[in-house]
């Protein structure tokens, strides 16, 4: 009859394509997709979240990771430079600043490296002295400052 035939079967929409497509409940329920490429496509494409995922918290770990030594070889500078500022001794907004060096967005690796080289200071004492750099007497009378 044909409504047993009805009953029997059922109209599904496909979850990879949206299609709707006809599946024989006879040879089982559970099938989400219309065809074996569509299957195939889903299955990459679960695949392909999954490794994306674990590259996002992956990457999240490799910054933490970074963050964290970079906030260790802060703490070993400090120790190894000086936590006060060398004008005012504040000890807050802390940088370091290479006394004969040019141009200076240098790593923590290269502080540390060349730590004697470096002096600490606080941010605007720091600004200043830049500022003052650009002005090569004045720059020299900051160094005699320094000196003592
Ligand atoms: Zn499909
Ligand atoms: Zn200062
Ligand atoms: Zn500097």
């Amino acid at each position: 009859m044909w409504y047993k035939t009805l009953t029997k079967n059922s109209w599904e929409v496909c979850k990879q394509c949206g299609k709707r497509f006809f599946i024989d409940l006879n040879e089982g329920t559970g099938i989400k997709y219309c065809s074996k490429e569509c299957s195939k496509k889903a299955r990459k494409d679960a695949q392909y979240k999954a490794t994306n995922t674990w590259h996002k918290r992956n990457r999240k770990r490799l910054s933490d990771y970074q963050k964290r030594r970079k906030k260790m070889q802060r703490i070993k500078a400090l120790k190894l430079i000086g936590n006060k500022c060398i004008v005012c001794n504040t000890t807050k907004n802390i940088l370091f600043h290479e006394v004969y060096g040019k141009l200076h967005t240098v790593t923590y690796d290269y502080i540390l490296k060349n730590y004697k080289d470096f002096v600490s200071m606080c941010k605007y004492h720091h600004q200043t002295l830049h500022t003052f750099a650009k002005n090569r007497e004045k720059y020299l009378e900051l160094e005699n400052m320094f000196a003592d």
